[in-house]
């Protein structure tokens, strides 16, 4: 395909994680994706999206990229990135995610803060734990995402947790899913009959740099051409 070949990062944790590090702002992530030289990074912080606006303001006079988007956990406890090129979409898809979260409030001083930053600035702590299995199952999921225009990636298939392979042992064709994310070792995808991404999963601003990244190939450099090159990967 003719086009433009555009490093990218599709799984970045910001501080609204309450696993990622506070100094993982959504502009320090934007500053760093800059001075790393990414063209697109995706936003996925665990089953919500609050800290996508404003990355995605932030990012906009700076020639970066940013798809909003969530690391889902499902209700077998396996992490699935789900990305979109529309940031109310991204929000609908989180009402509906919450709507199916276990009522628990989350406890910072076991689980780290929840801190989400609004594109003016202003922060707030979210209250509702987000380390934790959303009662949405794992088959079904690829139609349901994309009922709201989204792209659903299982990811780090590599890992010893929260993957598809640690829970249930394999990835099969018939849960749907036409591209997978790896971590660190694409020799396991070899075994997956379809396309991988590989994204970062950085938590902290050293595992951000102290990683190669890689490229994809879209039409141009803007939101939905990136988008469209994801969902092309897999067809
Ligand atoms: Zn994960
Ligand atoms: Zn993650």
């Amino acid at each position: 395909m003719q086009g433009v070949e555009l490093l990218y990062d599709f799984h970045i944790h910001t501080c609204l994680s309450p696993c990622g590090n506070e100094e993982m702002t959504p502009q320090m992530i934007v500053d760093c994706a800059v001075a790393k030289e990414l063209d697109c990074i995706a936003i996925t912080d665990h089953n919500i999206c609050g800290n996508c606006a404003a990355a995605i303001e932030y990012a906009k006079d700076q020639g970066l990229i940013v798809l909003p988007g969530m690391e889902l956990q499902t209700s077998e406890d396996i992490h699935v990135v789900c990305l979109f090129d529309d940031l109310e979409n991204s929000l609908s898809f989180e009402k509906y995610v919450r709507s199916t979260m276990p009522p628990m409030k989350n406890n910072a001083e076991v689980f780290g803060n929840q801190t989400c930053i609004l594109p003016d600035g202003s922060t707030y702590e979210e209250e509702q734990m987000l380390l934790v299995g959303s009662g949405i199952p794992l088959y079904g999921l690829y139609p349901l995402v994309q009922s709201y225009g989204g792209l659903a990636i299982p990811a780090h298939i590599d890992r010893e947790s929260f993957s598809v392979g640690s829970v249930l042992g394999m990835l099969d064709t018939y849960m749907g899913f036409p591209l997978v994310e790896v971590w660190k070792d694409p020799t396991l995808a070899d075994n997956v009959s379809v396309p991988y991404i590989q994204s970062s999963d950085a938590h902290n601003i050293d595992a951000f740099f102290d990683r190669e990244y890689h490229s994809i190939t879209a039409e141009e450099k803007s939101v939905k051409a990136v988008f469209d090159a994801l969902k092309n990967m897999g067809t």
